[in-house]
């Protein structure tokens, strides 16, 4: 039912939408006045949280004291802002001096006065929904940047555009994209500002893209500087980019013609800065295509692909890195948040860096050198037994180097941890982030035909033995690492995957989104939940906190989707969650959530499949090459789980798939690579699907 009315409840809204134009708050004559000062002294200003991580650091902890172990139980609502999506919503929103500026899918920005809700200004930048195709792990934005009265925001179709605070006016814009080939990148990640310079990445290494991150100068948006991740065609010489120095180094790794498929190593979220050091860390993503035979056919270590690089913040020149996992071909990506500390160990201080990567092993590095510290465990992985501390490289099982018989790898391309923010207290001395531990078939195809490379069908009886295994064996909790003695303090488990980002306080509290949908508190020393409420939906992203005049709130977007819900299978057939909403709370908020739309969890019943076998299974191989990235493997769930369609969403198919009536929700038109005969095919695979399952879909879990 909830597709039906997706389309045009987000159409009307948008339409409805003006950019209103407001005075700010009185207590701030000239809004997000941030400069270089102030963003190195923020922790001399724990009311305001004005970069995505609160500080350069992206501890993501509060020395705010106001909401405490003691009086958490009183926590209520205080505000909330409907946004008008279905999608995920991983933004974290800033505030700066009474202001709070929030980003949510299409890269829709806000700015609403902190204390009472009241919305100031919106700004679309209107991106054009065909982008919602290249972004694979759905159209979403995990942050903004402020800098000297502006609002900087890195849209999904690469543009990174300053917005007078004031007003949400654009002040500049550039394109991030210019002078690449027309490859299919996207930005999802938040902008960073530092010293000046505001750096952004991208994605879209699952379509064949080659990665890069470029330094523009924050005032102007003048390029600076390039670095690209991979190395491009060596015959066609220098790009004339910061990277130069070392992508002779980089192409050695390589073997094949790697640069017709761009080779991917995407930086779509994580980057963080150093000012005493002058460093600037970027987590890598995968290889593109993931199965290494197809981009790099005689191996290597296909470098910077899952590594951490550290670069000079002047001038993007090469400095050290880190390879988490060598020539990795499991969608593994180093692009997890990335947290800096000192450490003490018995003693002695390091400047650390820490990661708890997609692989499952949580790394911590000296930031200096690269040098690897500790790398352990924190679920099961079966890609590889452990890290050699010694070599700094893991110790890998015969399984990771999958050929074409499906294998059952853990953790999956979703990931033990994925982008949802984690935090670390000084106080506790303790890293807070969700885990999952989730197992994933891959298999190489026979041969590369684009995408990914890997196959989603053949060897049907052990996929479903896979699959049932997996199903079987989710676990998922909320983790408190001690990074020093490299092992975990506290767990608390969830019924499912898919909790959130996480944000610790002096007060002593980890706030979280559950897959409950609830927002928690728990105690940091010892994960004893403390307080929870019902919000309706899964706030999947990092929670903020801070003070208007004197007063605290603690604020999540709360908007269940991304990437886990793309791949996400029967676990969640029973989740019905509510539109995105940004939810502010305070000690004694009395606001209340309208109630929400009961539903009695059943599906419609699937219209008798009326196509031959040899249909079916022509549209199974169809829908397994265009549409299981975001519906699923075998349509069991994702971004809008097809064997559930409605009987007006069967009658829509073709509308749909090749009209692009529902491409502001996010499902543009394929009317370039399906033809309509291939758009029917994969509607009688779907269909077929939907009534075998229809029985199993029946049950409660
Ligand atoms: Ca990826």
């Amino acid at each position: 039912m909830r597709g039906r009315w997706l389309g045009a409840v987000v159409g009307a809204a948008l339409a409805a939408w003006p950019a209103l134009a407001a005075a700010p708050p009185a207590s701030s004559a000239l809004p997000a006045q941030v400069d270089g000062a102030r963003l190195r002294a923020a922790d001399a200003e724990p009311g305001n949280w004005m970069s995505v991580g609160r500080t350069w650091d992206e501890q993501r902890f509060s020395p705010l004291r106001g909401i405490d172990t003691a009086n958490v139980g009183r926590l209520g609502l205080a505000w909330y802002a409907d946004l008008d999506t279905y999608r995920g919503v991983e933004g974290t929103p800033l505030v700066v001096d009474g202001v709070l500026y929030n980003t949510t899918p299409w890269n829709i920005t806000s700015a609403y006065d902190a204390a009472t809700g009241k919305r100031l200004w919106t700004y679309d930048p209107k991106v054009p929904p065909q982008f919602g195709r290249k972004a694979c792990c759905d159209i979403v934005s995990r942050g903004l940047a402020a800098w000297k009265g502006k609002i900087l925001i890195a849209t999904l179709d690469g543009r990174l555009i300053a917005l007078d605070a004031r007003t949400g006016e654009p002040v500049w814009s550039v394109d991030t994209f210019a002078g690449e080939p027309p490859w299919s990148y996207t930005i999802t990640g938040a902008p960073r500002v530092f010293d000046g310079k505001v750096l952004i990445g991208n994605g879209g290494a699952e379509l064949g893209v080659r990665g890069y991150v470029t330094a523009y100068d924050a005032d102007t948006g003048q390029k600076l500087w390039r670095f690209y991740t991979v190395p491009g065609d060596p015959s066609n010489g220098p790009d004339g980019a910061a990277s130069d120095s070392v992508m002779p180094m980089a192409a050695k790794t390589w073997t094949g013609r790697w640069w017709e498929h761009g080779g991917g190593g995407t930086a779509w979220d994580s980057m963080v800065y150093d000012p005493k050091l002058k460093l600037i860390y970027i987590g890598v993503g995968n290889g593109s295509p993931w199965v290494q035979k197809f981009r790099s056919p005689g191996g290597g270590d296909n470098l910077f692909l899952a590594s951490i690089v550290a670069l000079k913040a002047d001038t993007g020149e090469y400095v050290w890195h880190y390879q988490e996992v060598p020539g990795e071909q499991f969608d593994s990506t180093a692009t997890q948040p990335m947290i800096l500390a000192d450490l003490d160990y018995g003693g002695r201080t390091v400047p650390v860096i820490m990661q708890a990567p997609k692989d499952g092993f949580f790394y911590v590095l000296d930031r200096r050198n690269g040098k690897l510290i500790s790398a352990e465990p924190f679920v099961q992985t079966t890609w590889a037994s452990r890290v050699d501390l010694k070599t700094g490289r893991p110790v890998e099982t015969p399984e990771a180097r999958y050929g074409e018989t499906p294998v059952l790898l853990s953790p999956g391309a979703g990931g033990a941890h994925n982008f949802n923010p984690m935090s670390y207290s000084p106080q506790t001395g303790l890293v807070y982030f969700p885990a999952v531990q989730g197992f994933m078939t891959f298999a190489a195809a026979p041969s590369f035909t684009g995408g990914i490379g890997t196959a989603f069908a053949g060897h049907e009886a052990l996929r479903k033995q896979q699959a049932e295994y997996a199903d079987s064996h989710l676990k998922a909790w909320l983790v408190a690492w001690d990074p020093v003695r490299a092992r975990a303090v506290w767990k608390v488990p969830y019924p499912r995957d898919g909790s959130g980002g996480t944000l610790v306080t002096a007060g002593g509290l980890v706030f979280q989104g559950t897959p409950d949908k609830t927002f928690a508190a728990y105690d940091a020393r010892t994960g004893r939940k403390l307080w929870e409420a019902p919000v309706q939906s899964v706030p999947i992203a990092g929670p903020i906190t801070y003070t208007v005049r004197g007063e605290q709130y603690v604020a999540v977007n709360a908007g269940w989707g991304g990437g886990l819900a793309h791949v996400q299978a029967a676990a969640f057939r029973d989740l019905k969650v509510a539109p995105g909403r940004l939810l502010v709370f305070k000690l004694g908020g009395a606001a209340k959530l309208p109630p929400q739309k009961p539903d009695d969890g059943f599906p419609p019943e699937p219209p008798y499949v009326r196509a031959s076998e040899a249909e079916i299974a022509r549209g199974g191989e169809l829908y397994a090459k265009n549409c299981a990235l975001c519906h699923a493997p075998l349509a069991r769930g994702g971004v809008k789980d097809l064997r559930r369609m409605s009987p007006d969403t069967h009658a829509h198919f073709l509308d749909i798939v090749l009209g692009g009536a529902r491409a502001k929700a996010g499902m543009a038109s394929f009317a370039d690579v399906l033809s309509k005969e291939d758009a029917e095919a994969i509607h009688n695979y779907l269909i077929a699907r939907a009534r075998e399952d229809w029985g199993e879909m029946r049950l409660k879990p």
